[in-house]
């Protein structure tokens, strides 16, 4: 694991009452009955699994989602040990021991995980942990996104049939997942609602958590019925749109606008000048001499870099200090980069890289447009060197 870098300013302030509000804003959207669970793969969208984990459950989520069964071994190392946590991605059955040790759901394609886990058990002399745990598992469906899962009714009742022969398996739920909600074609939605209400007829009626909304069908899309009995919360609850949409100045206009209005994103990365000079005209700046100051410039050093996570093509991303634009002087380097200031500053002087400073924000879905990417990849791209600092 890489340390995060203490002794110097570079920091992402992460607002877990911004997380707290999100959720319960989220709540208040939906039905009673369904059941939030707050995905905090990728150490969280970069905010930090644990602290977003006890924020969101203390904001009333019932359960945790995660790509991989390491990411769900972290999060009950931390303590929380009761929780439900499903993880999303297929897992590799030689981990069955931990994954029954530590009470995990995991997502299956088909039943050759069970086939191969018990195989692996006998060979290692653990089959007594089937005696003391059983194994939960969801089934991936896939209704078009074509990432994982069983795409035909005939392999539902195909699965539904060989589960039977492993009756240490708790087979308690089943999801897909939508690919257009958060931006592609709307149609596509209504066939992807066809394949998954045509392939849930072949599931048993044990099989009663049925889920397939993420934040973007979770937010625009509840009123679909048999309704997701899980809502697998992610970006929205760290306060990003999913489509990455920002409040203009025209007000409200849709559904999606109001939902966009009311989630606050939660983290802030900043740092602060640590060197400062005046140059004069013709000083070239950073590898490869390709910015030249055009008349007497300021021009400050940041700590920060791309091994930080903030990319080399975040170059045309000006950051904000004192209320105001810097833009970047030179490419980006591993662990520097070098801006040129509106007037003087001196070193301390904060500087704000995502988030707000004075009148103007650094909002990650902005950042993401400038660079042709989004806000997802914005958070989660904030490398692990970067310490997390928590406001509740
Ligand atoms: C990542 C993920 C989510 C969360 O998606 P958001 O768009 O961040 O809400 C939900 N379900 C699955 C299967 C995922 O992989």
């Amino acid at each position: 694991m890489v340390k995060s870098s203490i002794h110097r300013p570079t920091k992402a302030t992460v607002n877990l009452k911004a997380i707290e509000h999100n959720v319960k804003w989220l709540k208040s959207q939906i039905d009673d009955e369904q059941k939030i669970y707050a995905t905090v793969k990728a150490d969280g969208y970069g905010h930090g699994a644990v602290a977003v984990s006890r924020a969101a459950l203390q904001a009333g989520a019932n359960g945790l989602a995660v790509a991989t069964v390491d990411e769900a071994i972290e999060i009950r190392q931390a303590g929380l040990i009761q929780v439900p946590i499903l993880v999303l991605g297929l897992t590799d059955p030689h981990g069955i021991a931990d994954i029954l040790h530590y009470n995990l759901t995991i997502t299956v394609g088909d039943a050759e995980f069970f086939r191969l886990a018990y195989q692996h058990l006998e060979d290692n002399d653990q089959l007594s942990l089937l005696s003391l745990y059983k194994l939960d598992s969801h089934l991936a469906i896939d209704t078009g996104m074509s990432r994982i899962g069983v795409t035909t009714k005939d392999a539902v009742v195909t699965f539904a049939e060989e589960i039977k022969a492993f009756p240490w398996v708790n087979w308690t739920g089943a999801f897909t997942h939508f690919s257009t909600a958060g931006g592609g074609p709307e149609e596509y939605i209504e066939y992807q609602w066809q394949v998954w209400q045509e392939l849930n007829e072949a599931l048993p009626e044990s099989v009663t958590e049925r889920h397939f909304a993420n934040s973007a069908m979770g937010m625009w899309h509840n009123e679909k019925s048999p309704k997701s009995t899980i809502i697998r919360f992610g970006i929205a609850m760290y306060g990003i749109d999913p489509k990455d949409s920002v409040m203009g100045d025209e007000g409200l206009k849709s559904v999606e606008e109001a939902s966009i209005a009311a989630l606050k994103p939660a983290l802030e990365l900043t740092t602060e000048i640590i060197h400062v000079k005046e140059v004069p005209a013709g000083t070239s700046i950073s590898y490869g001499a390709t910015y030249q100051s055009s008349e007497p410039e300021w021009i400050a050093t940041l700590p920060i870099g791309y091994a930080d996570g903030w990319q080399r093509y975040y170059r045309v991303v000006p950051v904000l200090i004192d209320g105001k634009y810097a833009e970047v002087a030179g490419v980006i380097n591993m662990d520097q980069m070098m801006i040129r200031l509106p007037k003087a500053y001196p070193v301390g002087t904060t500087v704000t890289l995502i988030g707000k400073n004075g009148q103007l924000e650094n909002h990650p879905s902005l950042i993401a447009k400038r660079v042709g990417t989004i806000g997802y990849e914005i958070l989660t791209s904030i490398g692990p060197r970067v310490p997390r600092v928590y406001l509740s």
